[in-house]
């Protein structure tokens, strides 16, 4: 393939787009109980919960819904953090792994629940994830994860030998690997804007094309000033993930964007899918800086990991 043939917009907005008839809302109220600044993931879920608890709320978007990292991701989902529950039990005690290991466990829940129970159609299929040992003190390290997770957290996953990886991956390439049944896939697309018109259905109002400016405090509540005017908040949300900018100053510190690229193939042949992924499950590897990688619903395969760390990487020059 020429590289010139490449699409370098996002695969999934492509695949799925906005969809026309998302019910996003024109004039700014005067004052709401909660403005969130960010229409993704983070912004999208927290105003269905407040909305659903009976708050006014305002989801304030500088492009449009699910511009950001929610549209334009792995759409890999599974139990835990980037560092190992180990790590963080080591790092910050027993009670905060505890913590953290249960919100990755919600997280799953609440997608489960967004299909189930509120229609969202993304795709979600749980047929669990494989980590793949990229060399073979890896796989050692596998049975120490199993032994501790089955201590520690009573989570129970499951040793790939390495002479049984064939059942699992179409690649000789691995030294062993160890599979989550929690793991699961979806399509990031679809779970954006499903939750989003979750999140308008319970009376969330959606402004699109509106970038917040500044927020400043004025009495007990906030003042929220962005390109389509003035409104006031009791609270504010800000979940602008790596787009965070001076906004908010104290957070300027915090949020450190980095890059994070994938490529997706045209669509395989059934036989190859069946080969590559023969239990449908999502893939990644124990290096560091990982490779992550999935069929996607209409059976291409994703690529993606974290080879350069810049945001601006020109994609036609890196597929050169
Ligand atoms: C390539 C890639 C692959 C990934 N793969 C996975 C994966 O497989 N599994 C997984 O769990 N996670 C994955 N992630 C991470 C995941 O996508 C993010 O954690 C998640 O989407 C964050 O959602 P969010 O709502 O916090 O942020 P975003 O979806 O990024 O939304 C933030 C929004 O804030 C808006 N915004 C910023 N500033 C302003 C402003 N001043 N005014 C108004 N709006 C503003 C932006 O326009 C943006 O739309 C991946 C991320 C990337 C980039």
């Amino acid at each position: 393939m020429d590289y010139r043939d490449l699409n370098i917009t996002p695969f999934w907005p492509d695949h799925h787009p906005r969809p026309p008839d998302l019910p996003v809302a024109d004039e700014l109220p005067s004052a709401v109980d909660v403005a969130i600044i960010g229409g993704g993931y983070t912004g999208l879920s927290a105003a269905r919960t407040l909305a659903k608890s009976g708050a006014s709320v305002a989801v304030l978007e500088r492009e449009s819904i699910g511009w950001g990292a929610s549209s334009r991701n792995g759409g890999i989902t599974g139990c835990g953090l980037k560092a190992g529950a180990p790590t963080i039990f080591k790092r910050y005690g027993e009670a905060m792994g505890r913590t953290f290991w249960q919100a990755s466990l919600d997280a799953l829940d609440l997608i489960r629940e967004l299909v189930d129970e509120e229609g969202v159609d993304c795709d979600f299929q749980q047929n669990g994830d494989l980590c793949v040992a990229f060399k073979p003190s890896h796989y050692e390290g596998f049975k120490e994860r199993l032994a501790w997770h089955r201590k520690h957290l009573g989570h129970e996953l499951r040793l790939v030998p390495p002479d049984a990886l064939r059942e699992e991956i179409g690649s000789p390439a691995y030294f062993g690997g160890i599979v989550d049944p929690h793991g699961a896939g979806l399509h990031p697309a679809k779970l954006v804007f499903g939750l989003a018109r979750v999140a308008a259905r319970y009376g969330a109002q959606l402004y699109e094309h509106t970038t917040v400016r500044q927020v400043r405090r004025e009495g007990g509540d906030f003042e929220v000033h962005t390109s389509r005017g003035v409104l006031r908040a009791g609270e504010v949300i800000t979940a602008t993930n790596g787009y965070t900018d001076a906004l908010v100053p104290g957070l300027r510190s915090r949020v450190i964007p980095v890059g994070s690229y994938s490529i997706v193939t045209a669509p395989l042949p059934p036989e190859l899918r069946a080969e590559i992924s023969p239990r449908g499950r999502v893939f990644w590897d124990s290096k560091w800086f990982l490779n992550y990688f999935r069929l996607t619903p209409d059976g291409r395969m994703l690529w993606g990991g974290r080879n350069n760390l810049s945001t601006s990487l020109d994609l036609e020059v890196s597929a050169r």
